[in-house]
């Protein structure tokens, strides 16, 4: 069962018209009624028609895609690792370079995306390299800013694996500068968390940098 989302009450400006029922097309495919009768009053806020053609699965769909989304909140870490904890063999840098990622900003709900940088020196466990964008898809499946995504990598590596040393990277486009507000289509955001021995170790941060650029 889905979580129960209270219906706002329509204090509306009679623009359209307002239907509080989700139209059913195919009366088992109605995922979230709640979710999706408020995907309905949004649809009518900006000014559609939610009983017109292409609307009238939409928010169907809008439930079952912010659901994926946001899958991120209902998954758990122990899934996610899967038992894929081994004894390291080596104590060298570990980096998975270009993890591709998408997020939604928590401010406008609109997406971010890039790629995700992730290093690490063992101490004596190391993780299945699979693991790791799994590890940045547990949590960019969430309502996000990039900065608390980035340390939430760096953070959860370090614990789990009991490192010498995580590095995150991030670097992403936002939406809701691209589309609105400034903008600026072609900036993008770099953040990083540098924890353990990377925080200490001016050359061995300046070495990472080096790789991700590479
Ligand atoms: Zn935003």
């Amino acid at each position: 069962m889905k979580n129960q989302v209270a219906v706002l009450p329509l204090n509306g400006n009679g623009n359209g018209h307002y239907s509080t029922q989700l139209k059913m097309v195919d009366p088992n495919e109605i995922y979230d009624p709640h979710f999706e009768s408020l995907v309905q009053q949004m649809l009518v806020r900006v000014g559609e028609d939610p009983e017109r053609e292409g609307l009238q699965r939409t928010p169907l769909r809008v439930a079952k895609a912010m659901d994926f989304l946001t899958s991120g909140y209902s998954a758990s870490l122990d899934d996610v690792l899967n038992d894929a904890l081994f004894e390291a063999e080596s104590q060298e840098l570990v980096l998975v370079k270009d993890i591709e990622f998408y997020s939604l900003c928590e401010h406008h709900m609109l997406p971010f995306f890039g790629k995700a940088h992730v290093g690490y020196l063992p101490n004596a466990k190391i993780i299945g390299l699979s693991k790791i964008a799994r590890l940045v898809d547990l949590f960019a499946r969430r309502l996000q800013v990039q900065e608390r995504l980035t340390s939430q990598v760096a953070d959860t590596l370090l614990e789990v694996l009991d490192a010498r040393g995580v590095a995150v990277v991030i670097e992403a486009s936002h939406f809701c500068m691209m589309m609105r507000g400034v903008q600026k289509q072609n900036s993008s955001t770099v953040t990083s968390a540098m924890r353990g021995v990377f925080q200490d170790d001016a050359q061995l941060r300046q070495e990472f940098m080096q790789l991700i650029r590479a």
